[in-house]
């Protein structure tokens, strides 16, 4: 299949691990944090951790819109759900996130709420029109990748004059997230999570451009490779950044050329700029209240917000406390640290947002199981 087949040569994957061993400096240590869950999937599913030298050590990122979603915003999703007449369109992952008292979506759908799975927000708007009589709500999630189609949706709705349709935005923001885990005191203070470079995802990279980066590597002096998802992509991203830190370099590179530009989507910038303005703060899992993290919707669009025409509050609540999840989403630990791992806790019954979506660490870890025990960084090892 063109333009995946050949991100996935054996031969050429082969080629480039001996590259990797063979440039990486037997007497230090690389440790790569990869953003983006998609990376963290792609990294399990093709074994690419088997391929690589022990000193070259791959960290999880929060890059996982599912995971990242504090249980609060999901109680909300949940409340919304049980209004009476009111139907609550989700992705799929979003249904089996466990909230509080054992309740998901899924368990509210089973008891009797309207919760509608759906593919886009277009299906949401279908449905709103669908059921003029009902209010429709679209439980947005993601990172900047998803928040165009959101913005467009909103404007459709403007366009169409349905008075039944509003969302529940909880788009977050890529370089925040990061600034905020260079800032820890995990990274900065404690060194419990050493960091010497970043995978950027590809596809938030080819809305927001490269630019963004810019400011970690000056600012941080820790270079990033934006990457795509297939395991060459990866494995090449890797060799870039054993290159950069082997000649003392800190820079922004592409290796996604293929999509991502200096500058982005521009028409999907500006577009979201006419939508969407930044929160205050926003609470993410793991990372907790990141200012200027995430999405709202602009006042000129307060008719299409749930928050508002629901007067939805912010409630906060605490993970299961057996639950790692926080601490694997800011790379403090690995799926494996968690005492319930695999036994409690299974994609068939996940207790924690990481085992929930196919983009999560534990969800990874488990299916594909391909990770060796000394390759990553635990808080434990340090
Ligand atoms: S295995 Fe389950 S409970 Fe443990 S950290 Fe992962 S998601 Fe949370």
């Amino acid at each position: 299949m063109k333009y995946i087949d050949e991100f996935r040569a054996g031969a050429l994957a082969r080629q480039i691990a001996a590259k990797i061993a063979s440039e990486a400096d037997p007497r230090r240590d690389y440790h790569f944090m990869e953003f983006c869950g998609g990376h963290t999937h792609a990294i399990s599913r093709f074994g690419i951790i088997d391929l690589l030298p022990d000193n070259v050590h791959m960290i999880h990122g929060p890059g996982c819109p599912v995971c990242v979603l504090p249980i609060g915003r999901v109680e909300n999703a949940i409340q919304l759900a049980q209004m009476p007449g009111l139907i609550l369109c989700s992705y799929g992952d979003m249904l089996r996130i466990p909230a509080t008292n054992g309740m998901s979506l899924l368990k509210a759908k089973a008891q009797g709420a309207d919760i509608r799975m759906v593919y886009s927000s277009a299906d949401a708007i279908k449905i709103a029109q669908e059921n003029p009589q009902r209010q429709v709500v679209f439980f947005a999630i993601g990172f900047e990748t998803t928040t165009p189609p959101t913005a467009v949706a909103i404007q459709q709705a403007q366009t169409l004059g349905l008075n039944n349709f509003t969302v529940f935005c909880n788009h977050v923001l890529t370089p925040s997230a990061i600034s905020h885990i260079l800032q820890s005191p995990e990274v900065r203070q404690f060194g419990l999570v050493p960091l010497d470079g970043f995978i950027g995802p590809a596809h938030v990279s080819v809305i927001i451009g490269s630019q963004p980066y810019e400011y970690f590597a000056e600012e941080f002096q820790k270079p990033v490779v934006i990457a795509g998802f297939e395991p060459l992509d990866v494995m090449q991203a890797i060799l870039m950044l054993i290159r950069q830190i082997n000649t003392g370099r800190a820079k922004v590179e592409n290796e996604f050329t293929r999509a991502v530009s200096l500058e982005g989507n521009r028409k999907a910038q500006s577009l979201v700029a006419e939508v969407f303005e930044l929160r205050r703060t926003f609470e993410w899992r793991g990372l907790g209240w990141v200012p200027y993290s995430a999405l709202k919707i602009k006042s000129s669009y307060a008719d299409f917000d749930a928050e508002q025409r629901f007067r939805i509050s912010t409630i906060s609540i605490a993970d299961n406390k057996a639950c790692e999840c926080g601490a694997i989403l800011r790379g403090v630990k690995r799926p494996q640290d968690c005492k319930i791992f695999g036994t409690v806790c299974t994609p068939e019954n996940p207790v924690g947002s990481c085992m929930v979506s196919s983009e999560g660490a534990c969800a990874a870890h488990y299916s594909y199981g391909r990770f060796r025990e000394n390759n990553h960084v635990a808080a434990q090892e340090n």
